[in-house]
């Protein structure tokens, strides 16, 4: 899998009110829909374009346009929720599937528990949003899903990652021949004993939408 911290002192600004106790849902909710912005711009380096030609009123201009199938953003319910906007306003053309998955607090297990999503996702192009990569559990059982549907390329953009989730989908992966790429704003110290990332922000879930 290819990592890419997104070093950039607006990510790290942004970051930083994030992991911030005291900042208050609405306030969390607006940066992390910023700080998913500026991922999604590294995140989508290696989008599919097609040679597309414009007239200006000038001359002819050599251009491109997103390829064909478009690409498809999946957050993983809930808390990816928190991150579709910021990732299609950037690519407003994208279709946008749903996988809902959870984790189960004393095995630390993911489960599926909602999919809407294309049957067929071959030749396409998979940008998986979930703010926490921790134990690495449920963005490993996403991104298989979408391997087994046809997805023959999966970028996923986490907020936070822990180097253990980094590892558990490294091996995972390890041979799959599929390209995956993580982006996130940062890669903290640690998991704790009840699988939070340290620092971290706490339960990415909960300061979005509240303890519900
Ligand atoms: N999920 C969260 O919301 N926070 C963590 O620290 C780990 C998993």
């Amino acid at each position: 899998m290819e990592t890419l911290v997104v070093d950039h002192p607006l990510v790290a600004h942004k970051l930083t009110v994030l992991r911030d106790v005291g900042t208050d849902s609405p306030t969390f909710r607006r940066l992390a829909d910023e700080l998913v912005t500026l991922l999604a711009y590294e995140a989508t380096r290696h989008v599919r374009v097609t040679e597309w030609s414009v007239q200006t009123p000038v001359a002819l201009a050599k251009g491109v346009r997103l390829a064909q199938p478009c690409p498809l953003v999946v957050p993983i319910l809930r808390a990816g929720l928190g991150m579709l906007e910021g990732m299609t306003r950037l690519l407003p053309t994208a279709e946008v599937g749903f996988l809902g998955m959870i984790r189960n607090e004393s095995t630390l297990q993911a489960e599926t528990y909602a999919t809407r999503l294309p049957d067929d996702l071959s030749g396409r192009q998979v940008y998986v949003v979930d703010p926490m990569l921790a134990t690495g559990g449920t963005l490993t059982a996403a991104i298989q899903f979408l391997f087994d549907r046809g997805a023959d390329d999966v970028t996923a953009l986490c907020l936070l990652a822990a180097p253990e989730g980094i590892a558990y989908m490294d091996q995972a992966f390890n041979g799959s021949g599929k390209p995956i790429r993580l982006v996130t704003a940062a890669l903290d110290e640690r998991l704790n004993e009840h699988g939070y990332i340290v620092p971290g922000l706490g339960d990415a879930g909960d300061r979005l939408y509240g303890v519900v």
